[in-house]
């Protein structure tokens, strides 16, 4: 990875990839990448043909919570190929990156690498390629959205409303490119005490489906705070492969994105 792709002209599509589906959040660490590597798994589960980009170049989190992590192959020093984990399909900058090393790329680069996960990489035929972006509104979203045939955007925010500030910018801005906008997802919308059964509402309550609400937006599920969630994550075997509630509710979400 590295170099100057060709320019390219208008919206591409990728070759057979049937839809692809960006999954966006306005800040870091509100569970887009948590998200994402789940419904690619809930979405394989279902029978579907997954891939898993990870566009969140500057800190690549896919390699870790799929667990996989290998320098991809690449016979003829053009085309890469995709590894695979639980039924997915998966890149990621990071499997050309050392874990512990910062991407200090300008905007040019980090669009050459990411036209290059798109159209070098061997993703064969896909009924659906999940886009994990970085978080906000920078060069990585704006080409995306741009230079490339996007079904949808799904926007993940917690309910506390610094996340929802910058969740509704993230709106705005595929508002702005056009990029339709699937719906929302609210993460973290609740901790269920494992003790006494007690709900707490750590982040605030209902934010995201308030918003949708106000927006005219689906909201496509809540997800609780879930210590599962985390560990199955920083394990590398994301939840939705198992049969917990939380699973299931990876699967709900999932069967409502294809239709
Ligand atoms: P982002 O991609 O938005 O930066 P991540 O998906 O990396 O966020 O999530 C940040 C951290 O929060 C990770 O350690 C992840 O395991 C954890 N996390 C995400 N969603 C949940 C959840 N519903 N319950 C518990 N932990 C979660």
């Amino acid at each position: 990875i590295g170099g100057h792709p060709k320019p390219q002209q208008g919206p591409m599509k990728v070759a057979g990839v049937d839809r692809i589906l960006a999954v966006g959040s306005g800040k870091g660490g509100v569970g887009k990448s948590t998200v994402s590597s789940n419904l690619a798994v809930a979405l394989a589960k279902q029978g579907r043909k997954v891939g898993l980009l990870d566009a969140d170049i500057y800190g690549p989190s896919q390699p870790r919570m799929m667990g996989v992590n290998k320098r991809p192959a690449s016979p003829d020093g053009k085309t890469i190929l995709p590894l695979h984990a639980h039924g997915v399909t998966i890149m990621s900058l990071g499997f050309m990156l050392e874990e512990d090393k910062p991407v200090v790329w300008r905007g040019p680069m980090l669009m050459g690498a990411l036209q290059q996960m798109l159209t070098q990489v061997q993703w064969g035929d896909l009924d659906v390629l999940i886009v994990d972006l970085p978080p906000g509104t920078g060069d990585v979203q704006l080409t995306l959205c741009q230079k490339t045939e996007l079904t949808g955007a799904i926007v993940v925010s917690t309910p506390q409303d610094v996340a929802l500030l910058d969740a509704r910018k993230a709106l705005g801005m595929f508002d702005q490119l056009k990029t339709p906008v699937l719906g929302l997802i609210e993460n973290m919308s609740v901790f269920h005490c494992p003790n006494c059964g007690h709900e707490a509402h750590i982040f605030g309550q209902g934010g995201v489906a308030a918003e949708a609400k106000k927006l005219n937006m689906p909201l496509l599920g809540a997800l609780p705070i879930d210590l599962e969630t985390r560990l199955a994550g920083d394990g590398g075997t994301p939840i939705a492969t198992g049969d917990s509630d939380m699973a299931k509710a990876y699967a709900r979400i999932a069967e409502g994105l294809i239709k």
